[in-house]
């Protein structure tokens, strides 16, 4: 494999924008995953170069962050809105639609906002600030992540040609949440039933597709870590070949 400049991973950084946005459809995906199709004026110029970027979602939890909301200013420093964040699934600009998946895990403002979503109201979204663009340049992919993953992995395998091949390790709660997923590529994907099976001891009996390898990973933020370490310490993978990503925090207080 030989990287030039233009072609090795890089960040693209975009003016951070705030648009208030319409929700036009509301599509149950499985039971506990709920797509909200977004649009209104305000999408248009919307960016996302990379398959994991993500945006914030602006939530007003007090009074005082509803005024925050109504008056959004990112350069001045105050109240702030409640933010969370998640990956623009699917980016129609012609059709004037954005797409996001949300998992309906049971608390937290974002959550409890998708579950109770209807078509006119408004969801309010800042960004994407940067993408991270990674290029074809990889013989063979490992993606790695939970329900909260699934938007970026699907935006990752729709993009890879047939000339690659992916291993998808996907944890979900129960055998309802597997989604159909569309690639090209040489595409294998493992279910993980988190009741039944153990994420770290599934990926450890799995071989690795041959080749130069990128591996990403996104889960809960401690198996994360352990994910990322099993990869290095006993699958062969080298950390600058991996992206990983603590995409939730069991301890919602932990904010390192
Ligand atoms: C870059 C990035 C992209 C992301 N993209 C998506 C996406 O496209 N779709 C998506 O659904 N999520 C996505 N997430 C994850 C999402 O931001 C978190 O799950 C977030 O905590 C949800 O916010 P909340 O307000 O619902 O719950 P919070 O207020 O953050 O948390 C409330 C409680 O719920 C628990 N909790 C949070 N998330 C989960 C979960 N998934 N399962 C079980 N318990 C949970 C917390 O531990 C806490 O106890 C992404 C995260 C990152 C960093």
């Amino acid at each position: 494999m030989s990287v030039s400049e233009s072609d090795a991973i890089h960040r693209v950084n975009h003016e951070i924008k705030h648009r208030r946005l319409d929700v036009l459809r509301v599509t149950e995906l499985t039971p506990r995953m709920r797509r909200i199709t977004l649009g209104g004026p305000q999408l248009q110029g919307f960016t996302s170069l990379g398959s994991d970027d993500h945006v914030k979602l602006l939530f007003a939890c007090s009074p005082e962050e509803q005024t925050a909301l109504e008056n959004l200013d990112f350069s001045r420093d105050g109240v702030r809105p409640t933010m969370r964040e998640y990956t623009p699934r699917r980016i129609d600009l012609a059709a004037g639609e954005l797409d996001i998946d949300f998992v309906l895990h049971g608390d937290g403002p974002a959550s409890t906002w998708a579950a109770q979503a209807e078509v006119g109201q408004v969801l309010n979204i800042a960004g994407p600030r940067s993408s991270m663009v990674v290029p074809d340049i990889f013989d063979s992919y490992v993606l790695i992540g939970d329900e909260t993953a699934i938007p970026a992995i699907a935006r990752r395998l729709e993009e890879l040609p047939a000339t690659r091949k992916v291993l998808a390790v996907i944890e979900i709660e129960d055998a309802k949440e597997q989604q159909p997923l569309k690639s090209l590529a040489e595409l294998e994907v493992v279910w993980v039933q988190r009741h039944q099976q153990n994420l770290l001891e599934v990926v450890k009996g799995l071989t690795l597709p041959e080749g130069q390898l990128y591996a990403w990973v996104a889960l809960e933020k401690a198996l994360t870590r352990a994910t990322k370490r099993l990869l290095i310490d006993e699958k062969g993978v080298k950390e600058d070949q991996i992206k990983a990503a603590a995409y939730w925090r069991l301890d919602p207080h932990d904010d390192e």
